[in-house]
């Protein structure tokens, strides 16, 4: 029997793990292998640290999702890949063998070039890691009886939105000792995101006492301390390290034609530009149009990911994808309210939380239980 590996519970496997629970591959074996047993979603993550939601609500069950595709689940990383003999090599010391591999790692956290940055920060990601360290610093917070300095390094729309959310939990738990410091390389919060956006967003961190500290890049961190290229060093007791997406070293090693960056080149098929039996999408993948890291994109290459990975089990052509132009940008704002932007246009209040909350609580509806079988 032949075997298809699909590597890394992300956004776009979640659509190729429902296809296959509606339709099972004929004649392969489906292994997937990812390190959690559950996939956190994190368009919710910051409600759930602002305290909208439970992590459950922001959770999609893998192991059940792969139970009913008859996926078989091994909860290990990948450490390496060998093209030579189609194997991966995991952090649990297992070999697997595949004939068709497809990967939906997600990024790294931009983190290489930050000595002292794993010893003396949070990184947001792996996601798993920082929801089971989040509530010791919730608890240190609260001890603590004099001022507390909380930095998020990393002004993308991740950063942006957990200083908001964190300024929310402060007040309904009543730490009024809490000071919230965003540290962004722009000059503005938000880049990449239109003008209106970035405006008001920057407006709402003043209104709320959130000291924005634009055009830094840490170059180290020492105990309590970030240093920077230029401008003065600044302390804190903890800071969250949300600083973007890098690429794992693995792709590259292995011999995968990869982008300056280390992200997987594919072609319009999500095929690996010089190995066509491997497949990748994602923000691990470098697409043919090239587009942002967002989860947006890897949801969007999910449909065409099945399609194309069924397609090529029975040795079928698999099908081109252009990705759209534009993503739809929805950030919440901590306060049930969330400001929208698609192009140049912004709209914002508190019907855009609800939609928001809409999208979000669907699309984690959609991997559940009682969906599975259903379109
Ligand atoms: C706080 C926060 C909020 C965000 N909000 C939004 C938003 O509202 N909208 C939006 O478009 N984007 C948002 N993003 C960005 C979004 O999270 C990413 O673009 C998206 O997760 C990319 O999806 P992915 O499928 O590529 O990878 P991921 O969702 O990261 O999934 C990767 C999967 O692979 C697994 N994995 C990782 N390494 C390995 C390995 N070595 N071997 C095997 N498995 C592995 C992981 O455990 C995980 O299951 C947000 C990011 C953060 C941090």
């Amino acid at each position: 029997m032949k075997r298809l590996v699909l590597l890394g519970g992300g956004h776009a496997h979640l659509a190729v793990l429902k296809s296959l629970a509606e339709r099972p591959l004929d004649g392969w074996q489906v292994q997937l292998v990812t390190p959690f047993r559950r996939q956190i979603y994190s368009g919710m993550l910051p409600g759930w640290v602002a305290g909208h939601y439970a992590i459950d609500e922001c959770a999609i069950a893998l192991d059940a999702l792969a139970e009913r595709g008859r996926v078989a689940l091994t909860v290990t990383a990948c450490t390496d890949l060998d093209l030579s003999a189609n194997t991966i090599a995991c952090a649990d010391g297992s070999t697997v063998p595949f004939d068709l591999l497809s990967i939906d790692t997600g990024p790294e956290p931009a983190l290489h070039h930050l000595p002292g940055v794993l010893e003396h920060a949070l990184p947001i990601r792996p996601i798993e890691g920082f929801v089971a360290a989040w509530p010791g610093l919730v608890d240190r917070i609260a001890r603590q009886r004099h001022r507390f300095d909380l930095v998020v390094l990393g002004a993308g729309a991740a950063g942006v939105e957990l200083a908001l959310a964190i300024h929310r939990r402060a007040l309904t738990e009543g730490w009024s000792h809490l000071r919230t410091t965003l540290i962004g390389s722009a000059d503005l919060p938000l880049e990449g995101v239109a003008g209106r956006a970035r405006h008001h967003l920057g407006q709402l961190l003043a209104q709320r006492e959130i000291r924005w500290i634009g055009e830094r890049r840490a170059v180290r961190f020492a105990p309590n301390r970030i240093d920077f290229t230029q401008g003065a060093s600044v302390g804190f007791d903890a800071c969250l390290a949300v600083t973007g997406a890098a690429a794992p070293a693995w792709p590259a090693a292995a011999g995968l034609a990869t982008d300056p960056a280390g992200f997987i080149r594919v072609g319009r098929t999500l095929q690996a530009t010089r190995h066509p039996h491997v497949l990748a999408a994602g923000d691990v993948a470098a697409y043919e149009d090239a587009r942002p890291k967002s989860g947006v994109f890897a949801v969007r290459a999910g449909p065409v990911l099945a399609r194309n990975l069924r397609a090529l089990s029975r040795g079928d052509a698999p099908a081109p994808w252009t990705p759209q132009q534009r993503a739809l940008y929805l950030i919440s704002t901590g306060d049930e309210r969330a400001v929208a932007a698609w192009g140049r246009w912004t709209w914002r209040g508190a019907w855009v939380w609800r939609w928001k909350d809409r999208i979000d609580r669907q699309f984690v509806a959609r991997f559940g239980a009682d969906t599975a079988a259903g379109g």
